[in-house]
């Protein structure tokens, strides 16, 4: 009869303001949760990161839960990451896990939380000379703006995506798109994206920890430095061997028979003349257009950036080496007897200063850091007093990690952290459709700190009670300082 078939219900995840219907045996919107026989249950395993007598090895990136012995003191202090540990939703809940342990004599305990963050981003350094944007361009994913060019650093191009902004401040799918671009660049899978306008686009692929793939080219080596300062670093290879030299950069192109380095070492002048901006003597500014041929200018052949020589210096037979700033582009030069500098073979010992300029680079990677602000919600989940957690991190009384990397605390206002995600386990970020990305944080403190700042003492658990089999478990990054370590504490510093 109808009536005695029973019906498996959906249960209600609460674990975000989607609050989805899961039915059994199904996930839900964000892949992370699903009903397993009428219980809700967070699908990835929480992680543990083992310290094991400080013993400092790399990440278990691929550690299965059947490798788990069952023995706690494996780790003689494993430390409970957020990753894989849940969310509380609405915020006056407690954190899914607060965990304590003595640590060299001193009750410590771990807030843990997969926090929702509306407000974050990531800032993405890509280590190239080339071109990719001018400062302020659109950087779009599947034709949605996800972000824009920053500040360049030495050496470095620099892009800043995501925020509310654009998760929330935009379209529904620059939401959707800018979420997923940012989830796949946090968990260190390469995104293309389309840096500039129409008249100037660059695609550019990103990959942490990866070299940038620009307009379909892996970019190999990151710049030694700028013009000038490349001058400065390599002129014995150079005085007594040719003439003169030109470093091309699209910010500061070097000369080294003008340059401070050259006079000093009485390298004589050359006549030689540089189109672009002088602003010090053998320093030039905008000698090209930006590009991505000869140290980022637009130029293929270098002798578009010089003038004719001055014939009241310049000689028949003078030689000039041209080189770019990461030595991969090189060119020598001898005057004929109109002046006009002629392609020659480079000798051996010209060759060998390119090469070491090139040697002296060093291999160009994309950096993602994630950036997120702890907001009113994740902190509420901590304390029922949330102004005194955001004091307590900035007096060094709590030590704020990231799936158990050590994050940067931005000073001023609020708890605004930034981490790099290469120094968190694989895996450790997800979404909620909100849109929202999903990171793991942790903030360690000493037991009688988080009475004081007004914690969920209840709630507290030991760390044993934690643990189980189907826990995952990593080692301790040697990059990474163990979050309970007494000296990230201001009452270690005190005690001396
Ligand atoms: S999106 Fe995920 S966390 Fe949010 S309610 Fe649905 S299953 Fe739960």
């Amino acid at each position: 009869m109808a009536a005695d078939r029973v019906t498996p219900a959906k249960i209600r995840c609460d674990a975000c303001p989607v609050m989805c219907f899961i039915a059994d045996g199904k996930i839900g919107a964000c892949d992370r949760y699903a009903n397993h026989g009428g219980d809700l249950v967070r699908l990835d395993a929480l992680t543990i990161i083992e310290n094991t007598s400080h013993k400092l090895v790399p990440f278990l990136k691929d550690s299965k839960p059947e490798d788990w012995d069952g023995n706690i003191v494996q780790g003689d202090r494993p430390f409970v990451t957020a990753v894989g540990a849940g969310t509380t939703y609405p915020d006056y809940k407690p954190a899914p896990f607060i965990v304590s342990q003595e640590i060299d004599g001193v009750d410590m305990v771990t807030v843990v939380t997969e926090g929702i963050f509306s407000y974050c981003g990531v800032k993405v350094k890509i280590d190239t000379d080339r071109h990719i944007g001018h400062e302020r361009d659109v950087v779009r994913v599947n034709g949605e703006p996800i972000g824009h060019v920053m500040t360049s650093e030495y050496g470095s191009k620099m892009l800043s995506l995501g925020g509310v902004e654009h998760l929330t401040g935009g379209t529904k799918k620059e939401g959707r798109v800018t979420c997923d671009a940012l989830l796949r660049l946090c968990n260190r899978e390469p995104v293309e994206m389309i840096v500039g306008e129409e008249d100037h686009q660059t695609s550019v692929v990103v990959e942490a920890g990866k070299p940038p793939l620009v307009n379909g080219v892996e970019e190999k080596l990151m710049r030694v430095g700028c013009g000038s300062a490349t001058i400065g670093m390599f002129p014995k290879q150079w005085v007594g061997h040719v003439d003169d030299v030109v470093v091309v950069d699209d910010h500061i192109t070097g000369v080294l028979s003008e340059h401070q380095t050259g006079k000093e070492l009485n390298v004589a002048p050359t006549g030689i003349k540089i189109k672009g901006r002088r602003s010090t003597p053998g320093r030039y500014f905008q000698v090209a257009q930006p590009g991505t041929g000869w140290g980022g200018t637009d130029i293929e052949d270098p002798l578009t950036i010089l003038g004719p020589f001055n014939p009241k210096i310049a000689w028949e037979g003078l030689t000039l080496l041209m080189v770019s700033t990461t030595g991969e582009q090189y060119g020598y030069f001898v005057l004929d007897g109109d002046l006009v500098p002629q392609p020659a073979e480079i000798p051996a010992r010209l060759k060998a200063s390119a090469d070491l300029i090139a040697e002296n680079c060093e291999p160009s990677v994309c950096s993602v850091l994630f950036m997120g602000g702890a907001g009113g919600s994740l902190r509420a989940g901590v304390t029922e007093n949330p102004v005194r957690l955001t004091r307590s991190v900035k007096d060094s009384l709590t030590f704020v990690s990231c799936g158990g990397a050590e994050s940067y605390v931005w000073p001023g206002g609020g708890i605004t952290v930034m981490v790099d995600v290469m120094d968190m386990p694989t895996g450790s970020f997800g979404y909620v459709p909100t849109p929202a990305l999903v990171a793991p944080i942790e903030f360690t403190m000493r037991v009688a700190d988080y009475g004081t700042l007004g914690g969920h003492m209840d709630e507290i658990k030991k760390v044993a009670a934690i643990v189980s089999p189907e826990t995952r478990k990593i080692a301790q990054r040697d990059s990474q300082p163990d979050p309970m370590d007494r000296t990230n504490y201001r009452w270690a510093k005190e005690r001396g």
